[in-house]
């Protein structure tokens, strides 16, 4: 059973491994007790020690490691500037951005240092919310969204404390968990969640946390790991596809649309190949720019299309990136050949067959990163090789589902479900099977 009887605090990594830093405070915060005066501030770190030099050039905190907190949780906040948000995907930015709760800067080695936040778990949720969709989506799917984060983050903390054996049969560099983080409990990128700050809070987001408060997403007796992702492009993935060789009964592949048959998944390369290159019927596959754009953040409006998708690479593109991403001169590519797929289409084995050499890639996210300047969408493609003329392909285009890993909820489809009446406690279920909403605090 999970042990949380009040609402716990956690810890978010804002910048990791840094050798300086500004941020000002807005309200009364303080340090070692003392009140830190409203103003800007720089962090500098030398031979393990963190300085904290104010315009005029006092030095208010000198420690290894400082702890700036504020007097009232609600009535201050501090501002970072240049944050680096979008972490190597397409949208990578850098933006300003404010929080709440405490301040915590650790020296990391001789002259860097990481900015943790730490703050309850329904403010942070707060941001959260805000920073992974657009506030003006449906209430029942921000209510969805309160339940899958706050069951996510929860089952996070407890991973933690009872920390599970490393099940993956081969270390695949380069893959991570949030098992990867030890000065914090969750980053604040897509790694782990998006936390954004506090610049967007908005009402309807605050009434979807006051109703949702303390309930969370449970399976045979423990929180679930629930996942989520932008849009499955029409079949939800297995948690194997993409993590740990495990699987999870409340993370069962689901049809994304009101009929779920298991038995009209695609089976085979043949299926798979048509599922992807046509526009099947699925609550992700929505044309409606209105919703949309409700649903999303600005940012990701800039994506466009993502339920179906195309990425046209010329042989020396192809070549160049792959050169670029694995390491590894293949020579010109002659084949990109599926080996293993997930329940979604995504491709779980990729081998890549070049004239100087071959190998497999190993996991979605590898895949995607492997084969792409930044990201591919999603690793479920079709590969359609471009040979009219000369000995090797001239060039390939994949076309692809989905935006993302595609395991648990299905961020579009739930807020389609959402607009067309659906209740929270029913998009849950239609994602996640085998499990149950409890109230835990
Ligand atoms: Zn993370
Ligand atoms: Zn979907």
């Amino acid at each position: 059973m999970p042990d949380f009887e009040n609402e716990p605090e956690i810890s978010v990594g804002l910048m990791e491994n840094i050798d300086k830093a500004c941020f000002e405070t807005v309200g009364t915060f303080l340090i070692n007790g003392k009140e830190l005066s409203s103003g800007k501030y720089n962090i500098l770190c030398k031979e393990d020690i963190i300085t904290l030099v104010d315009q005029s050039g006092n030095e208010p905190g000198a420690s290894k490691e400082l702890e700036i907190k504020p007097r009232f949780l609600n009535e201050s906040s501090f501002i970072i500037n240049d944050i680096k948000i979008g972490m190597d995907f397409h949208w990578e930015r850098f933006l300003d951005q404010e929080f709440r709760g405490t301040l915590k800067i650790k020296a990391l080695n001789s002259n860097s240092f990481t900015l943790i936040n730490i703050i309850p778990l329904e403010t942070y949720l707060e941001a959260v919310i805000c920073s992974e969709m657009n506030s003006e989506s449906p209430i029942e799917f921000l209510k969805t969204h309160c339940v899958i984060s706050r069951s996510w983050l929860l089952a996070q903390l407890n991973k933690k404390k009872y920390p599970v054996k490393q099940i993956a049969s081969e270390k695949i560099p380069g893959w991570t968990d949030s098992q990867k983080h030890k000065d914090f409990d969750v980053c604040a990128d897509d790694h782990c969640q998006r936390y954004h700050g506090i610049k967007s809070i908005n009402p309807s987001v605050e009434k979807a946390l006051k109703e949702t408060r303390g309930e969370v997403l449970m399976s045979e007796g423990e929180i679930c790991d629930a996942r989520f992702s932008k849009c499955c492009g029409g079949i939800t993935e297995r948690f194997s596809t993409c993590w740990e060789d495990t699987d999870f009964t409340f993370l069962t592949p689901v049809m994304d649309s009101p009929e779920n048959n298991p038995q009209t998944y695609p089976a085979n390369e043949k299926e798979f190949y048509d599922f992807i290159t046509s526009k099947p019927g699925a609550f992700c596959n929505i044309q409606d720019k209105k919703l949309l754009s409700r649903i999303l953040p600005d940012f990701d409006q800039e994506t466009g299309s993502f339920f179906r998708w195309t990425v046209n690479y010329s042989q020396q593109e192809l070549k160049k990136i792959l050169l670029e991403k694995t390491g590894i001169d293949f020579g010109n590519i002659m084949d990109l050949i599926p080996v293993l797929r997930g329940a979604s289409g995504r491709i779980i084995n990729l081998r890549i067959v070049g004239q100087m050499k071959e190998t497999e890639i190993k996991k979605e996210l590898e895949i995607r990163k492997a084969l792409s300047k930044t990201h591919l969408y999603s690793s479920a493609f079709v590969v359609i090789p471009d040979r009219n003329e000369g000995s090797f392909p001239g060039g390939f285009t994949l076309k692809g589902a989905g935006w993302g890993h595609g395991v648990g909820l299905c961020q579009i489809g739930a807020a389609a479900m959402a607009e067309k009446g659906c209740d929270y406690a029913s998009i849950l279920y239609h994602y996640f099977k085998n499990s149950l909403i409890k109230k835990i605090y």
